[in-house]
């Protein structure tokens, strides 16, 4: 076994409970629940507890080994799949999950049959795609007609109806497309002739309507997992102040294995970098510039890491490098100290999910 120590990231549970309380507490004075969302990083097994501990109505993930893990912690919270299920994993989603996302009736029809086999019970949500292209019904009479078909299973229990915005199409998630989901939840309230328990109104980018009060009053469950373990998206994209939030909830930490004065401008003919495409470069002369071990294998994308050491800037990297400028930086770095990087969303999913990077409660 290695002695690894780093790279590391380091989770801050309590800044992580803060977070939690603040978005959930938000969303229920409006009535909203909020499904926590932990696939974002990785569904670390030592915060689940707290999400159960939270006012979160349930624990919720694409990726069933989160799920799995929290039902062998033996928590309470109703568990909830959030990736419309592939049918070779019913059995194991019927086994773990108690609801999940659905659009597609053979699915559904699946589900229904495990659960006869199991005799089990387990919770439909209808996806309606608004117009984003990822999952969901785009037809609303499709939609309408999968209700009616669900509702007549004996073995499962239609809750509700959501939507997702804002991860494929890039599409907002305005008010005119919460009462576009309101309007469709009435009509299969209509076509059932009974309430729906669950209208679900996407993820962390309908949270602002929330925030702004401009919510319509049929929303009432959320699932949200960015706004609240990285706080970042709505305040640096949306340009919304969320001073309330924390966002070095996770922090990565990576130890520097070079340092020198180095041109800035690559010396020789220049060609393609190791993932076939050609950086773009500078030439700022001579520089101190730092490498420290950590890579693109670890965190996909470094323009996604912000130093948190005034001064430096990243560069670039490599599957195992990452090199930084410190020319600019008052501090005096040395070859085993150790860096800190602000994460975003996209950082944080794979560093959290890299075998290479050790995983620091606090
Ligand atoms: C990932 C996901 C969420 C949570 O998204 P965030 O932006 O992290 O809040 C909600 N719903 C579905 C279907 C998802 O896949």
């Amino acid at each position: 076994m290695l002695e690894k120590k780093y790279p590391k990231v380091i989770v801050d549970l309590t800044k992580l409970r803060h977070n939690i309380d603040e978005i959930v507490g938000r969303c229920m004075e409006q009535g909203i629940e909020v499904a926590g969302v932990v696939k974002g990083f990785n569904g670390i097994s030592e915060t689940l507890e707290l999400y159960e501990e939270s006012r979160c109505t349930a624990i919720a993930s694409s990726r069933l080994e989160h799920l799995e893990e929290a039902k062998r912690q033996g928590l309470a919270s109703p568990l909830m799949a959030i990736r419309i299920p592939m049918l070779s994993e019913v059995a194991d989603l019927v086994r773990i999950a108690d609801m999940s996302l659905n659009s597609e009736v053979t699915v559904i029809d699946a589900i229904n049959e495990e659960c006869l086999r199991t005799d089990k019970r387990h919770g439909i949500v209808l996806m309606a795609d608004l117009g984003d292209l990822r999952e969901g019904f785009y037809n609303k009479d499709d939609l309408i007609q999968a209700a009616l078909h669900t509702e007549a299973l004996d073995h499962v229990d239609l809750l509700g109806i959501g939507t997702n915005l804002g991860c494929y199409g890039s599409i907002n998630a305005t008010p005119d497309k919460m009462e576009e989901l309101a309007a469709l939840a009435e009509a299969v309230e209509t076509a059932l002739g009974r309430e729906l328990a669950i209208v679900s109104g996407g993820g962390t980018t309908s949270f602002p309507l929330v925030y702004q009060g401009t919510m319509p009053k049929k929303i009432n469950h959320l699932r949200i997992g960015e706004g609240i373990a990285n706080g970042k998206d709505l305040q640096d994209l949306w340009n919304i102040p969320m001073p309330f939030l924390y966002t070095d909830i996770f922090k990565l930490q990576a130890e520097i294995v070079e340092i020198k004065d180095k041109p800035s401008y690559p010396v020789g003919e220049i060609f393609v970098d190791c993932f076939g495409g050609c950086g773009h470069y500078v030439d700022r002369g001579i520089r101190k510039r730092g490498i420290l071990a950590v890579g693109k294998v670890d965190f996909s994308l470094d323009s996604q890491l912000t130093p948190l050491s005034e001064g430096v800037e990243v560069l670039g990297s490599s599957s195992d490098h990452l090199i930084v400028d410190l020319e600019d930086s008052k501090e005096t770095f040395h070859v085993g100290d150790v860096m800190e990087f602000e994460l975003r969303y996209s950082t944080m999913v794979f560093l959290t999910s890299s075998p290479y990077v050790k995983v620091e409660i606090r």
